[in-house]
């Protein structure tokens, strides 16, 4: 069974085809600058195996739909070797990024999901269109696959209302729906069924905390595999500090700015998401560089480290009174992967609640599943590779039965 993953963005579409009897990556690709004059089509067949070839494209792409079908010529080219037709796909797996409180796990898409992803715009304004864009392009070019929407707020869905209530006038939530939703959800769940599998328990034995540290970064508190709790809110803006995005900030800097420095909603907006965070502390947004810049003796970049270091701390400190008994911690993402350093400073002091790294092996970069912490340590650390694209096929795979 082939399954297409597709992540459709405002400019952009990334896909993936899977093979699913050996969850083998037949091709990968990423169509980029749509609608500009010059588009980018890169699409890697049979990745990483002796067969592996890149074609790399720069033309116009004028749509969503014509990026897609230039992504089928390749993928049905015969040179290629993919697949012969665009009915050799048995589903598509959509990545949607709000499914409000309507999704609770991953669904088919029929015209009332349609409806209702778009119902959910204005919780998302700048993801649920151009995932909407995607779904319909794939319902033109593959009519015979089922199409299956997997939500990032799906897996938080059931976190209890002490947890996902603002305390704000109540209303608010009736008629807006303003709540937390989490997000992230598809990576959460994923590294946290791999860690139990690496556990050899079930996942709704295991109480965790995954933390994804890449260029967005939450954590999440999972009692019995359920998720109870989580870092990013109403938009992926609450919480840890990220690349670009401030994370946690008192509410009333906004009125602060408009007041004081004659700031509109808009602009703050833009600045709370895209210019702070590690680059609104030193003007860096990838760790690789703040690293090479602390080295050099620059202190805006080792503030920025502590800055978020800190703020993940505080976060590990509150979900471990949020579950109790904690089995593991999980690291995943870009950062969470490669970065020893901000792992150590993560988890910095946390010894005497029963967390002590292994150095040695906390210094590798992370391939495959890997247990960070030492033999005595009573929690766990794990650090495990994300890999959102197969998780949304897997999810495809089991609605499909
Ligand atoms: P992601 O959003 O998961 O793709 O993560 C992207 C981020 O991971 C980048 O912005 C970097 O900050 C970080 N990153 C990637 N590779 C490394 C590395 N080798 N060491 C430290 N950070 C890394």
């Amino acid at each position: 069974m082939k399954i297409l993953v597709i992540n459709s963005g405002s400019s952009s579409i990334k896909f993936q085809l899977f093979e699913m009897a050996d969850e083998s990556v037949l091709a990968s690709g990423l169509i980029e600058r749509i609608g500009e004059k010059k588009g980018h089509i890169k699409c890697i067949l049979h990745p990483e195996t002796g067969k592996e070839r890149i074609i790399k494209r720069v033309e116009l792409i004028v749509d969503h739909k014509s990026g897609m079908h230039r992504a089928v010529d390749i993928l049905t080219d015969p040179d290629s070797g993919v697949i012969s037709n665009s009915s050799d796909i048995s589903a598509v797996g959509h990545r949607v990024v709000h499914g409000g409180e309507t999704f609770h796990q991953p669904t088919p898409i029929t015209d009332d999901v349609l409806a209702a992803i778009e119902k959910n715009i204005p919780l998302a304004p700048l993801h649920n269109p151009p995932n909407l864009d995607g779904i319909l392009v794939a319902r033109d070019l593959f009519p015979g696959a089922a199409q299956i929407a997997v939500f990032d707020t799906a897996f938080h869905q059931s976190i209890p209302p002490h947890a996902y209530h603002y305390a704000l006038p109540y209303e608010l939530y009736e008629k807006q729906r303003i709540r937390k939703y989490g997000f992230h959800g598809t990576s959460h769940k994923y590294v946290a069924s791999e860690c139990a599998s690496q556990m050899g328990k079930l996942l709704e034995d295991l109480n965790l905390i995954p933390i994804h540290l890449g260029n967005g970064c939450s954590m999440t508190a999972i009692k019995n595999g359920r998720s109870v709790d989580t870092t990013l809110g109403l938009t992926p803006l609450e919480g840890l500090v990220m690349g670009t995005r401030s994370g946690d900030v008192d509410p009333a800097v906004h009125a602060y700015l408009a007041r004081n420095c004659g700031m509109d909603i808009d602009s703050i907006d833009m600045m709370l998401n895209k210019e702070s965070g590690l680059k609104g502390l030193c003007g860096m947004n990838d760790m690789r560089d703040i690293h090479d810049q602390i080295a050099a003796g620059n202190e805006r970049a080792r503030l920025a480290l502590e800055v978020q270091t800190y703020r993940n701390r505080k976060y590990v400190g509150a979900y471990l009174a949020v579950l109790g008994r904690v089995d593991a911690i999980v690291f995943t993402a870009g950062i969470g992967e490669n970065d020893g350093v901000v792992r150590a400073k993560t988890l910095e002091g946390l010894e005497p609640f029963g967390i002590i790294l292994d150095p040695v092996v906390n210094n590798q970069r992370v391939r495959e599943p890997l247990l960070l912490s030492s033999t005595e340590s009573r929690i766990q650390v794990w650090g495990i590779p994300t890999n959102e694209e197969l998780a949304i096929a897997r999810e495809a795979k089991i609605v499909l039965g």
